[in-house]
């Protein structure tokens, strides 16, 4: 506050206190709920211009015994400081392979579910290790799968992300660089990686029938991915109006709320998955 910083001191530590008795909390919660399965994957979907699904991103909910549904956003920091996010990381690569094993044993055509990977999961020497055995083990054709890893986990060793990314490219998995155009990373590193798509940061989208800079930017990244051969995904589409603007500005894929909430597998598939003999 701007009262001085004695003030300050005092009025935030009891709230510094709680907060990390919240943290110790949550933690505690995580490893419970990693031992008995507490989480659930929902399911969002990804369409092209005329609605049609192309695939859906994963996303984590934790079901928490006294709160209910928990969104990653109040547990993905807290397990990213511990090593609780391997943990789950593992759980949600092993369950999407086996949702579409299930899915394809029903019969079911599956489009590319691609899921979020954090710093530390990627980090690890075993990584593509992780995802070779999971597939191997629910014996799923490698191309529905693809990983979404933000510019900043991408850049902190590059050659080990060239590396892994080589190495996930010729198993058939797609890499998608996730709120692209948040970070403060110099853009020569999108023609040393083995990319397929770029993700358009929601807080572009969100703005861009009010700010017409983000229009702009929006058309760069899409004249430039168009260079590089990368796919773009528009983010956070939650208007007709964005849509269609989006449409305008050159942009083919879209995810959002326009579209569809996440969904709970059962509910995705029964909305938009359909058998492969019918
Ligand atoms: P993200 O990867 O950027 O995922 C997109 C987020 O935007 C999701 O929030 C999604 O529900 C939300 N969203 C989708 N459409 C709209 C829209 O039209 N408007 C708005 N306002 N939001 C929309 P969610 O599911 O709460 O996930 C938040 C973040 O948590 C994700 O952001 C991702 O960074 C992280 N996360 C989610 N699942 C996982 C996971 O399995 N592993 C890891 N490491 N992180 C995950
Ligand atoms: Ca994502
Ligand atoms: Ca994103
Ligand atoms: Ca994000």
């Amino acid at each position: 506050s701007k009262s001085g910083g004695r003030n300050a001191i005092s009025f935030f530590q009891p709230f510094m206190q709680e907060a990390a008795d919240q943290r110790l909390k949550i933690e505690q919660d995580l490893r419970m709920a990693i031992e008995k399965e507490g989480f659930m994957l929902f399911y969002q979907p990804q369409v092209d211009h005329t609605g049609v699904m192309i695939g859906a991103e994963v996303l984590i909910r934790w079901d928490h015994p006294e709160q209910g549904i928990v969104s990653p956003a109040d547990f993905i920091l807290v397990a990213e400081e511990s090593s609780l996010i391997l943990d789950i990381g593992l759980w949600v690569l092993k369950n999407t392979c086996q949702q579409i094993r299930t899915w394809l044993a029903m019969g079911i055509t599956v489009p590319r579910l691609s899921f979020n990977v954090s710093s530390r999961q990627f980090r690890q020497r075993e990584f593509v290790d992780q995802i070779k055995n999971a597939i191997s083990e629910t014996q799923i054709p490698p191309h529905l799968l693809g990983i979404e890893l933000t510019e900043s986990v991408m850049i902190i060793d590059i050659a080990d992300t060239v590396a892994k990314m080589k190495a996930l490219k010729s198993l058939g998995v797609s890499i998608a660089v996730d709120d692209f155009g948040t970070g403060y990373s110099s853009l020569a590193y999108l023609k040393s990686l083995p990319l397929d798509v770029l993700k358009i940061d929601r807080s572009f989208v969100g703005d861009i029938l009010l700010d017409s800079n983000d229009a702009i930017i929006i058309e760069t990244i899409i004249s430039m991915a168009r260079h590089l051969r990368l796919r773009v995904v528009a983010e956070g589409v939650e208007t007709e109006e964005q849509f269609e603007l989006l449409k305008k500005l050159g942009c083919l894929l879209f995810q959002g709320y326009y579209f569809s909430r996440p969904l709970p597998s059962v509910n995705f598939a029964q909305k938009y998955l359909r058998s492969a003999k019918s």
